[in-house]
């Protein structure tokens, strides 16, 4: 009845949604038109699906259909974002009509090139920063706690009268916790400074509005929610501040000249409704997650000693579950766990084998973080795999620690080397 290898990597992609792909198929075929053509029934019926799909998106976080750029991705969407910004304040600098890059009511001219940012952010983020700091441009990295929780009050004091964005996701890709987006939305707006954010993770899952919560710009990935690989989408504002962005392609001139290129039709179609779906299924649908991870999170700690929880108790994405198991090596762990697809603590960077900057961030020793497992829960992970995903990870653990010395006098020294 159940599959194997089980599917528990959900941070990293899903697996397309069967409405979704129904939504997109004709687009392939005998709906192929460019959107961009105007001259006959083609373009149009093109251009009309991608209307539909642009008030989909639009409408799962409040935002104005026209709001909306289509990307390759979140990864492009954040590079947009900050370089965008980063680039249009700088074409101002030298502009001689000086127009106020923010609400700020001081010209752009005084007040500079600097860029807030934290230690947990995804690297679609860390090293657009760090592009930015190469080519002249100021960037603070603020720390996370113990949990990965940026503190607003350490955005406050890190604004400048130079200030002109400030990029903290919504919600962790390897622990979970979720950003106090709307203080720190509050805190941007108060002093005129651009607020980005990147959602991937958290839309869909959490309630994310850019009103309420003062979000200027958006990053959004259709394979993170159901929809397919290759398409995202930047929410950028366009009024109450108008957020001004230089584009980073050259072209046409689609997306009000944000993004030329040819629109990914099928892709944006199965955007717009996996968000559709995500919108309409939210509050089901993460009542479930969240009961079959405290399944799984329970089971583990039940039954395991020397293991700790990474991420936030209780301000965390309700799919998500990362703990580190001590005393074993998480790469024997994997190699053990075969017939499960988790990520372990270097799981975004694993061309690289680095322990998880954000584990490192928020104080994990390396050893623990290279002991760690991501688990993420998705709309087809059932009860039975949790409770399978459960036994094969304690039976595992247990094995690879009845071969570890250091696990045994650790036991025999009354937990003396606490975890
Ligand atoms: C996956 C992910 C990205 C990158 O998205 P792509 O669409 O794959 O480029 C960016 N940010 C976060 C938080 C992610 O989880």
């Amino acid at each position: 009845m159940m599959k194997l290898p089980i599917y528990m990597d959900n941070h990293a992609t899903t697996p397309v949604d069967a409405r979704v792909l129904e939504a997109m198929a004709p687009y392939f075929t005998e709906k192929f038109g460019n959107a961009a053509s105007r001259n006959h029934s083609f373009g149009w019926e093109a251009a009309e699906a991608v209307k539909k799909a642009r008030r989909e998106v639009a409408s799962l976080m409040g935002a104005a259909p026209d709001e909306i750029i289509f990307t390759s991705g979140a990864t492009e969407s954040d590079n947009l974002a900050i370089k965008g910004v980063a680039e249009a304040c700088r074409e101002q600098t030298k502009s001689s009509e000086a127009v106020p890059c923010s609400l700020f009511p001081v010209p752009y001219l005084d007040r500079g090139n600097h860029i807030i940012t934290a230690a947990a952010e995804h690297r679609a983020v860390l090293d657009s920063c760090k592009r930015m700091e190469q080519q002249g441009h100021e960037v603070t990295y603020l720390p996370v706690d113990r949990y990965g929780l940026v503190d607003p009050e350490d955005v406050r004091r890190a604004i400048t009268s130079r200030t002109i964005l400030i990029s903290i996701m919504a919600a962790n890709n390897e622990v979970g916790t979720l950003q106090p987006i709307a203080e720190i939305g509050r805190v941007a707006r108060e002093h005129g400074v651009f607020f980005h954010t990147d959602a991937v993770q958290a839309a869909g899952k959490v309630p994310i509005y850019v009103e309420q919560m003062n979000i200027d710009l958006l990053s959004l990935s259709a394979h993170k929610m159901y929809g397919p690989k290759g398409v995202g989408a930047l929410y950028v504002r366009r009024k109450n501040p108008e957020v001004r962005l230089a584009p980073l392609l050259d072209g046409g001139g689609h997306e009000r000249g944000l993004r030329s290129g040819t629109l990914n039709v099928p892709g944006i179609v199965g955007f717009g409704v996996a968000c559709r779906i995500a919108a309409d299924e939210m509050q089901a649908e993460s009542e479930r997650l969240r009961r079959l991870r405290d399944r799984l999170q329970d089971g583990l700690f039940a039954e395991l000693d020397e293991i700790r929880l990474n991420g936030h108790p209780t301000e965390r994405l309700p799919n998500n579950l990362n703990v580190s198991f001590g005393y074993v090596d998480g790469e024997a762990l994997l190699v053990g766990l075969s017939d499960i697809a988790v990520s372990t603590g270097a799981a975004c960077t694993s061309a690289k084998l680095e322990p998880s900057h954000v584990l490192q961030a928020m104080g994990v020793s390396e050893e623990l973080a290279q002991s760690s497992l991501r688990f993420g829960l998705g709309r087809f992970n059932t009860e039975e795999e949790v409770d399978y995903v459960k036994a094969r990870v304690v039976e595992t653990v247990r094995r690879l620690r009845e071969l570890s010395p250091i696990y045994e006098t650790a036991r025999a020294g009354a937990r003396s080397a606490p975890v």
